[in-house]
């Protein structure tokens, strides 16, 4: 087997293997060898040309440039979460915390109707009973944290009037 590097008409180049050279030329007269591009029959034998020879006809290795690795768009950096909004206190109130709201509620109604509102006096009043110069009665009424202080201080029992969440004041 022989391998020849043909050349059409059309100047396409290609190889094919025959039997010996006699078979080529056989082949060639007959029209049996086409050009596999054009399918045209008038071919011959190229000139080989040296692969390596200096200012032949080499293939010139045309070299992809390797594209530089487009650098992978980077995963955008997850978007700082904001300031959350303002939030104003909520709750689900249980069964059971709904009751106990009755309850002071009714504790707080209770301590309303059967005693006796003093306001700012509370104080003294607290210690007039105490100190036995008036009877001991239920009152209410208002006293700073100095003065409930000095009350605990002075054993006089006093207890904060209970304070329902849906009152202003
Ligand atoms: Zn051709």
């Amino acid at each position: 087997m022989i391998r020849y590097a043909l050349i059409c008409e059309a100047s396409h180049t290609f190889e094919s293997w025959f039997a010996d050279s006699a078979t080529y030329d056989k082949q060639v007269a007959r029209g049996l060898v086409t050009c596999p591009v054009c399918g045209s029959a008038k071919v011959e034998k190229a000139i080989m040309a040296p692969s390596l020879g200096r200012g032949g006809k080499a293939r010139d290795v045309i070299e992809t440039p390797s594209k530089p690795e487009e650098s992978e768009p980077k995963p955008e950096s997850p978007p700082k979460p904001e300031s959350p909004p303002q939030k104003s206190p909520v709750a689900i109130i249980s069964e059971q915390e709904r009751e106990l709201r009755t309850k002071l509620k009714q504790l707080r109604d209770h301590l309303i109707q059967n005693a006796d509102y003093v306001g700012g006096k509370f104080p003294e009043e607290a210690r007039r009973m105490h100190y036995g110069e008036i009877e001991h009665r239920s009152i209410y009424g208002e006293a700073s944290p100095d003065d409930a202080k000095s009350l605990h201080e002075e054993g006089i029992e006093f207890h904060p009037l209970p304070r329902l969440p849906d009152e202003r004041n």
